[in-house]
């Protein structure tokens, strides 16, 4: 029995570790993950890779060297589609940034195929934003926005000399928990800077705008969270624009729907979430409006027992036209129920349906604070609202349950231990 995992992100990652130690080390079944990428950043740290509070290369994984310690094999490959009658799927060649081939289009045959490739942002076909804007899909992305940004501090706090009044402006568009995170992160960057030595540039010269098509920032959340993060926001510097919608991108400047022109050094569209267009065109495949494949309790898609789908790229209806959240908690959910579908499916016993529970949402605005709603344990239909530092210990604690599905309780108290001496031996900001 082969199982293949494409996609080894917040879902992939822990469905091919549990599957690995459980069927891989006992030889049990053969289990393959397959990745674009050589390394794992968990996703809801990119923006503080983007912000510069996280250097990506230490909290990176390495794919391989993981798989050999947990019973699974990795594969580097980007998959492109499917042959559902042949039960083989399709890589794309793999080049470097010279353009050297790595490796060449290749076809991984499997007996059960889960897919985990996750989302990217929406741009809504919005002319120009693909072209002169930068979206913060993963590490790559977040460390180009990064690189970047150092050296438009680095250039400014040069040109203040002779022109104090000299701004750099970003411009962010999207008021989810991406765009409104890294506003907060910004703030902080710059106190860093100043810290670090670029101490010219104070908040004055920092022009944060956040552009929010909604009449709220964070829709998901409630009413009271959006409320509070707009005034922590505000309180920052930034320049919150709620029910403004962008209707082009130009160099350096966005156009919104009433005309005015938002101009930008730095421009960010982190707003809507897509999976990608090849996904809707894999024959046999049934997708709903934004590609998410679309999946039965079991977390088989609708039309292939032998195929799954986990995570972001996974379209669960909970019903009344809600679907469940693209978010880590949904796919660690769903990794752990796929997971033990799989096992179940190879013993003959019955497969479990998925239950989705919403623990609750937080976001955090850097070391300002963290504001959201906690759910669950609470009785039914009861939510908590939290803020500060109770919240940011939960917000913290999704990230170290993430570490603790890949290395176990012991391997992830030391990674805590190795992140508290990097916080004391290394600097508080990634400054090149
Ligand atoms: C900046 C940011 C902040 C966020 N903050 C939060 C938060 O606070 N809380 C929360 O719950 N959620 C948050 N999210 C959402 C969360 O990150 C995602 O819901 C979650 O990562 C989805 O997990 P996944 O396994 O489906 O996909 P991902 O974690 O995105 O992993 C997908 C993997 O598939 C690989 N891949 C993609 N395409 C291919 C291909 N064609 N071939 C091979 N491999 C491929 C990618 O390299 C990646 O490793 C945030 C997202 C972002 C961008």
């Amino acid at each position: 029995m082969k199982i293949v995992i494409v996609g080894g992100g917040a879902g992939g990652l822990e469905l091919a570790t549990y599957l690995g130690n459980k069927l891989g080390r006992k030889g049990r079944a053969e289990i393959v993950l397959i990745d674009q990428n050589q390394t794992h950043l968990w996703k809801p740290l990119l923006h503080e890779v983007a912000a510069g509070s996280l250097d990506a290369e230490v909290d990176s994984l390495s794919y391989r060297a993981h798989a050999a310690a947990h019973g699974f094999v990795f594969k580097l490959g980007r998959f492109s589609s499917v042959d559902r009658e042949k039960r083989c799927i399709s890589l794309a060649p793999v080049t470097d940034a010279d353009g050297f081939e790595v490796l060449p289009q290749r076809s991984e045959p499997y007996d059960q195929l889960v897919i985990a490739i996750g989302s990217g942002c929406n741009d809504f076909n919005t002319p120009g934003v693909a072209q002169f804007a930068q979206f913060l899909e993963g590490p790559q992305q977040a460390e180009r926005f990064h690189k970047q940004l150092v050296n438009h501090f680095i250039q400014l706090n040069r040109k203040l000399i002779d022109e104090p009044t000299r701004t750099l402006s970003i411009a962010i568009v999207g008021g989810g928990a991406t765009g409104v995170e890294l506003s907060a992160e910004l703030f902080n960057a710059r106190h860093l800077f100043a810290l670090y030595g670029l101490k010219r540039v104070t908040n004055e010269h920092l022009r944060v705008t956040l552009l929010e098509a909604g009449p709220r920032l964070v829709p998901a959340l409630a009413e009271q969270v959006s409320e509070a993060v707009r005034s922590e926001l505000t309180k920052l510097g930034a320049d919150i624009r709620l029910n403004t919608q962008v209707a082009r991108a130009e160099k350096n400047a966005f156009v919104t729907a009433s005309g005015e022109t938002v101009k930008a050094d730095m421009m960010l569209w982190a707003a809507g979430v897509k999976v990608p267009d090849f996904i809707a065109d894999i024959e046999g495949i049934e997708t709903n409006r934004i590609n998410q494949i679309l999946v039965r309790p079991t977390l088989q898609t609708t039309t292939d027992d032998a195929i799954y789908a986990i995570g972001d790229c996974a379209g669960y209806e909970l019903g009344e036209g809600r679907w469940v959240p693209p978010r880590a908690q949904s796919a660690h959910q769903m990794a752990s129920l796929a997971g033990r579908n799989i096992v179940r499916g190879l013993q003959g016993k019955p497969l479990k349906e998925f239950k989705y529970r919403d623990h609750g949402s937080l976001v955090s605005l850097s070391q300002y604070t963290a504001i959201g709603v906690l759910m669950g344990n609470l009785g039914k239909g009861q939510s908590l609202n939290v803020r500060g530092w109770l919240a940011r210990m939960v917000y913290i604690s999704l990230y170290r349950m993430h570490q603790i599905a890949l290395h176990g309780w012991f391997k992830a108290s030391l990674l805590v231990v190795a992140d508290k001496i990097n916080h004391i031996v290394k600097p508080r900001l990634k400054l090149h």
